[in-house]
């Protein structure tokens, strides 16, 4: 993904408003300060008190048996699926997962497994979309054994799938025999969103993650969570891929720093998101998705300027915006304020202007 000029070009002019993405927030000095009290341990040989209790609490928060501290987001889907699945299975998302377009092949690469992309409208398939897809078990067919979704889904525009959606998938599921996978790398921004637990959320999926270093602000992290069995199998691939750690409990304790301190908050990002989405969808021309947590995506050719050159305008302006899929994304997280929303606003519409 090319999201930005290198740091090191000297020709970058200073950043001042960075929407690029969630995973851009520096962590705070509180958060700096529980990483730098934190009890640590051999995280490897389970010996990390402070990486322990994070488990604890986000096998608690998602409602299952065990949890699993992890490297990267992008690492639970790849262990979840090589835990799941055998060479030679399908897995079944939409098309725009980040499964698909966005781990480097991992899955096919390293399991063996075929995704089979689902067509859906803002990241979401149907129910009856899922069930065309389903194909009866012969020796022909690849057996079909995940089913995975995003909440939210990211690149079709931070949505929400709502619950009712994802309990009605599960129960599909159940009944084919297949299992569920939640990447739930913005799901508390669905839980704060909609007012529901992550508990709720999860209940009925087999295996569900949240990643730390998107808005919730940490610098690295995310937990995986599900039954013992298959936590104790998410273990093994962890070890085999290099993803056990040492004294893991520094970026732990930064964890459940987020856990208590940066959850809540995610409500002023969606009211940037907003309040961002708002302004711009009043510029004549001018196409807006319109948000439902902290993405903003949008396309400015009907204003006339491309969004290619009207990120590059930005940028110029020291703001930092992603093209993602063909259209502009705009991140709101804990280092975007109102009034920088306010400036961003005011930047597009003298890009507009003078270009
Ligand atoms: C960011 C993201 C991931 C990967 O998480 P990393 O921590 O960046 O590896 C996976 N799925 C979705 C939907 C994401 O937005």
């Amino acid at each position: 993904m090319s999201y930005a000029p290198s740091p090191t070009d000297p020709k970058r002019p200073p950043i001042r408003i960075n929407l690029l993405s969630d995973t851009q927030t520096r962590p705070t000095p509180a958060m700096r300060e529980a990483m730098a009290r934190a009890e640590v341990g051999d995280e490897q040989i389970g010996d990390d008190p402070t990486v322990n209790l994070l488990c604890e609490r986000v096998a608690d928060l998602l409602g299952k048996e065990a949890a699993v501290f992890m490297p990267s987001g992008t690492m639970c889907n790849v262990a979840a699926t090589l835990a799941h699945c055998r060479p030679g299975d399908e897995i079944l998302a939409e098309r725009t997962a980040h499964l698909i377009a966005r781990e480097g092949g991992a899955h096919a690469a390293l399991g063996g497994f075929q995704i089979m992309p689902l067509d859906g409208r803002d990241g979401q398939f149907t129910l009856d979309t899922l069930r065309a897809a389903l194909r009866p078990p012969t020796r022909y067919q690849p057996p079909q054994t995940l089913i995975s979704v995003e909440q939210t889904a990211n690149i079709g525009g931070g949505t929400v799938w709502p619950h009712a959606a994802l309990t009605d998938i599960a129960t599909l599921a159940k009944q084919h025999g297949i299992t569920t996978h939640m990447d739930g790398a913005r799901l508390m921004n669905a839980c704060v969103a909609t007012d529901l637990s992550a508990r709720a959320m999860a209940a009925g999926w087999d295996s569900v993650w949240i990643d730390f270093s998107k808005g919730l602000g940490a610098p690295i992290g995310a937990v995986i969570a599900g039954s013992r069995a298959f936590i104790d199998e998410v273990w093994r691939w962890k070890q085999r891929l290099g993803g056990a750690m040492r004294q893991a409990g520094v970026c732990a304790a930064a964890c459940i720093h987020a856990l208590d301190h940066h959850v809540d908050r995610l409500a002023d990002d969606h009211a940037n998101a907003r309040t961002l989405a708002r302004g711009l969808s009043q510029i004549a021309g001018m196409s807006v998705q319109e948000p439902q947590t902290n993405l903003v995506f949008f396309e400015s050719s009907g204003a006339g300027l491309s969004s290619d050159k009207l990120v590059a305008a930005l940028r110029e302006r020291g703001v930092l915006l992603a093209m993602m899929d063909g259209r502009i994304r705009a991140c709101t997280h804990l280092d975007v304020s109102a009034p920088m929303i306010d400036d961003t606003l005011a930047l597009v519409r003298d890009s507009l202007r003078r270009t």
